[in-house]
């Protein structure tokens, strides 16, 4: 017999699974997705995943990486450090506009490409590839196993990275970014490439939902004091361009990525996510919205919700 729970999400994914959208055009492979691929999992602090829909479909973690790749930066050099280099103001821009403060160049905040091309350079190790290691071993200690990585997406990316290769070498102008900009820009676009499925993502917003120690393996991965600078920065700046909008309809910390993921976190209670390569017009899940809209509406997650 199936939970309550799990048939009102069976349910959800049935009403909103005629929202249209386009899928990603501008790195080659994501163009290759299937559009109506469509998944939905929920990961409460207990460490039980609700799942519905195509739960084995594989794709590139893409801009959901930008909030844990940050909060590794902040693990390795605290906040104000961080905070030196990359603001936390929302842009109220494209997640790929060259926004960066006039005279400092410093990157509005860490969810905008330039911002998220600086915490990478700032997560510590001898070289980017060591970087790169420890990006995706933190990443995969949020979701309980080891993450793999999506090569065809990794090349795609790289042969076609004219605007971010743009950005990395601005930053690099203003002395954000030191020395070489180049192996910097490559471990972004590896980290954009790590693959992960809906159940990962569900795992790891439960990570921070549930203040930083993943519900299932019991493992410390980030202090709390962190959790809430990155929650913090998610609500204000995760939905690109839609950051506010999306704050007055659903009221969670959220991150979306190009390649159709959405995540949102209830803290203290769950970690939800939605895959649907089909995209609105701002770039994010045009499913993943609905789903989530739905969801804060029946279930009352809205954070501001007062009754
Ligand atoms: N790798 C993509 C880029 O930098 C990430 C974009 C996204 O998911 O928003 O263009």
């Amino acid at each position: 017999m199936r939970s309550p729970v799990q048939q009102y999400l069976e349910a959800i994914v049935e009403q909103c699974a005629g929202t249209d959208g386009e899928v990603a055009g501008y790195i080659p492979e994501l163009a290759a997705a299937d559009p109506d691929q469509f998944a939905l999992a929920l990961a409460t602090v207990d460490g039980h995943v609700y799942e519905v829909g195509d739960i084995g479909a594989r794709y590139s973690i893409q801009s959901i990486s930008k909030p844990f790749t940050y909060a590794l930066a902040l693990a390795d050099q605290g906040r104000k450090a961080v905070a030196e280099k990359v603001d936390v103001e929302p842009s109220g821009e494209a997640f790929n506009e060259i926004s960066l403060a006039s005279g400092t160049g410093r990157p509005r905040n860490p969810m905008i490409n330039a911002g998220a091309i600086t915490t990478a350079s700032l997560v510590a190790g001898a070289d980017a590839e060591e970087r790169f290691r420890r990006v995706r071993a933190w990443y995969s200690d949020f979701a309980g196993r080891e993450l793999g990585f999506d090569e065809a997406v990794y090349a795609s990316e790289l042969a076609t990275a004219h605007r971010n290769r743009a950005i990395a070498h601005l930053l690099r102008e203003f002395g954000i970014l030191r020395g070489d900009p180049e192996p910097t820009l490559d471990q972004y676009i590896r980290q954009c490439s790590v693959a992960v499925d809906t159940r990962d993502l569900a795992l790891m917003a439960a990570t921070l939902a549930n203040g930083g120690v993943q519900p299932r393996s019991g493992r410390r991965v980030l202090p709390a004091t962190d959790v809430e600078q990155v929650l913090s920065v998610m609500a204000t700046c995760g939905m690109y361009d839609a950051a506010g909008d999306w704050l007055s309809t659903v009221g969670m910390p959220a991150k979306s990525g190009v390649s159709g993921g959405i995540i949102a976190i209830l803290p203290g209670q769950a970690g939800l996510a939605v895959f649907s390569p089909r995209l609105d017009a701002h770039g994010n899940s045009a499913r993943g919205v609905a789903v989530c809209e739905r969801m804060s509406r029946d279930m009352e997650m809205h954070l501001m919700h007062v009754g």
